[in-house]
């Protein structure tokens, strides 16, 4: 979400005396192994570039599980300046997944929907606060995958658990890949939550973490061919959590960038407005939007998907 925002806020009204203990807790996200990625070659932005010109190869969709309305505020950074001339009120947001076909190298999901037994496994704080939200569940991934051929593998935009949810009803035998740093994140927020990414990826092999290396070109932290032939690329874009990561995809119908919860709202990406991150983590998260932002308007054929909300004039995603 958000969701780290959406526990900011919940400790904002909690007792001085539970700030304090909770401070005390600052813990990682996962104590559940990782190991370094064996798919993806480092490269670079003008690589990219030059695939964005030849035709597309996979096929590409977008899928809807949930919805949630939040208080604005636990979308866009309200301490700051800019977010002053944006009206009081609420967003809703949609949890979604993509679903991508490659000719040779098979089905992948980005992100991973919802299960209807995520909520139990947040912690007691996280779960009186996610009933204030109104959650709404279209589908979870059980759900979904009825029908469906199962995914071989799954790309996270972050470690967040309104975006691994959906890994509880797949085949724990599926292979994860995700940024640096998400699991290893230290952060009292993951002791509000009650740590759910331990028990989601409970049956899972080390999550596989991208071997991103500074991108030549500038243009991103980081760039990854991940399958080597240009049809799809991972983006490092931290900011919103340490290993954020955006994916783009050469489609039959054109590039596609998911940018994750790098920005997840229309305010971020059409308005700029900065969403409200940890203090030490505010500069990476408007330098990432930032250059989402710059690289989609330098290729206006890319097509932008927003972490949480469509953007204007975007068909929204249905449940297959
Ligand atoms: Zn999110």
């Amino acid at each position: 979400m958000t969701i780290s925002n959406f526990a900011y806020r919940i400790l904002a009204v909690a007792s001085a005396a539970a700030v304090i203990t909770v401070g005390g807790c600052a813990s990682p996200a996962t104590v559940h192994p990782v190991t370094v990625s064996d798919l993806g070659t480092a490269s670079r932005t003008a690589s990219l570039e030059a695939s964005l010109a030849r035709p597309g190869v996979a096929t590409f969709r977008r899928v809807r599980f949930a919805e949630w309305t939040g208080g604005r505020g636990s979308f866009i950074d309200r301490k700051d300046p800019r977010t002053a001339a944006v009206p009081e009120g609420s967003e809703q947001a949609v949890i979604y997944a993509y679903v991508v076909d490659h000719p040779r190298f098979g089905r992948f999901l980005i992100d991973s929907g919802i299960s209807a037994d995520l909520e139990p496994r947040l912690g007691w704080i996280m779960r009186r606060g996610v009933k204030d939200l109104a959650v709404r569940i279209d589908q979870t991934a059980g759900g979904w995958l009825h029908g469906e051929t199962p995914p071989q593998a799954v790309f996270l935009t972050h470690l967040h658990f309104d975006h691994i949810g959906g890994l509880i009803d797949l085949d724990h035998a599926t292979p994860v890949y995700l940024g640096q740093g998400d699991a290893a994140e230290r952060n009292f927020v993951n002791w509000v939550l009650g740590h759910p990414a331990d028990s989601i990826l409970e049956g899972y092999g080390p999550l596989r973490e991208w071997a991103f290396r500074s991108d030549p070109d500038g243009t991103f932290a980081g760039v990854i061919d991940v399958f080597g032939d240009g049809s799809v690329w991972a983006l490092h874009v931290p900011g919103h959590s340490p290993g954020s990561t955006a994916y783009l995809i050469n489609a039959v119908d054109g590039p596609k960038l998911v940018v994750g919860d790098a920005v997840h709202t229309r305010l971020g990406w059409e308005q700029a407005m900065p969403q409200p991150v940890a203090p030490e983590a505010r500069a990476d998260a408007e330098a990432s939007a930032a250059r989402l932002r710059r690289f989609a308007s330098a290729h206006p054929a890319i097509e932008v998907f927003l972490g949480h909300q469509s953007r204007v004039g975007q068909a929204e995603a249905d449940l297959r």
